[in-house]
């Protein structure tokens, strides 16, 4: 499968903090990849470089990122959106006080095909699309985004980056504070989108519904990338499952305790 998304030895520093280093990947034209890692790793500064959207947080990097054979380094963010590569950032970031149907307004504005005719049509198109994945941002089009629960803000935010158009979802940890309920939901819609076409970079720290999610996945650990093959695989990996599954190894457990249970005799003992 052709890349959509090549990036090829990234480093990234925050003035005196390193945040990435020499970081290499690529999304599959069509599939979802993931990024692995835990607090710290580097995967939203992964998604800023992509979406170009360092600047704002004072960050700088080094490294080429192209999608679809386009150099994305020195577009500016607006640019990145028109080639189709839109971010959910984390944390639901909808506007608040803006109802649920200007909000999705306002993700049509990046639309590549633009304010004429032909780029209503498709806005009209993806409006359609997107009250059908979430029929719940019709029911409640005209009231404030902030009264929405969490899960009805993250299918918001989700629903304003479709509005896009993308050809590249880059989610920043779509299931972060939601109820598992919520959470496989999200998760199947994102599968959705995904199977409409859609290439997925989904970073996530929940490892379990990314590797289901994923064909390939990424850990990243201190800014390098530490591990990388496909999803299943690292899911059947020991050290996958010991780190990022909670999956405990049983006999090192039975080792530990069974020392620990010894440790009195063996300390009395006197030859
Ligand atoms: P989390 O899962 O906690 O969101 P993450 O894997 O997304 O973590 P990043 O947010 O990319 O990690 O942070 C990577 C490193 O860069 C961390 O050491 C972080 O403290 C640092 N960092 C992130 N943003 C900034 C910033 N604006 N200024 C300075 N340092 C930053």
């Amino acid at each position: 499968m052709a890349a959509a998304l090549e990036v090829s030895s990234l480093s990234v520093s925050y003035g005196p903090v390193r945040a990435l280093h020499d970081v290499s990947l690529t999304v599959p034209d069509g599939a979802i990849t993931a990024v692995l890692g835990g607090n710290g790793a580097g995967k939203t500064t992964l998604l800023r470089a992509i979406s170009r959207t360092l600047a704002f947080h004072r960050g700088a990097g080094t490294g080429s990122i192209r999608f679809g054979g386009i150099a994305l380094d020195g577009l500016g963010a607006a640019r990145v959106v028109a080639a189709g590569v839109v971010q959910v950032p984390e944390g639901r970031q909808v506007f608040a006080r803006m109802t649920v149907a200007d909000n999705l307004r306002a993700g049509a504005l990046g639309r590549r095909d633009g304010r004429g005719p032909g780029g209503r049509r498709a806005s009209a198109a993806a409006l359609a699309r997107v009250h059908a994945l979430f029929p719940v941002l019709a029911d409640r089009a005209h009231q404030r985004a902030g009264l929405l629960s969490g899960g009805e803000q993250q299918m918001l935010a989700l629903g304003r980056a479709l509005m896009a158009g993308p050809r590249l979802l880059l989610l920043d940890e779509p299931s972060l504070g939601l109820a598992p309920l919520m959470a496989r939901r999200i998760a199947q819609t994102v599968r959705e989108i995904n199977a409409a076409g859609t290439s997925v970079l989904l970073v996530e720290q929940n490892a379990a519904i990314a590797l289901r999610l994923a064909s390939t996945a990424y850990v990243l650990e201190v800014g390098e990338v530490a591990l990388h093959g496909p999803a299943a695989e690292l899911a059947a990996s020991d050290e996958v499952r010991r780190r990022y599954l909670g999956v405990v190894d049983e006999d090192a457990a039975n080792d530990a305790v069974r020392a620990e249970a010894d440790a009195p005799r063996l300390r009395g003992w006197t030859p």
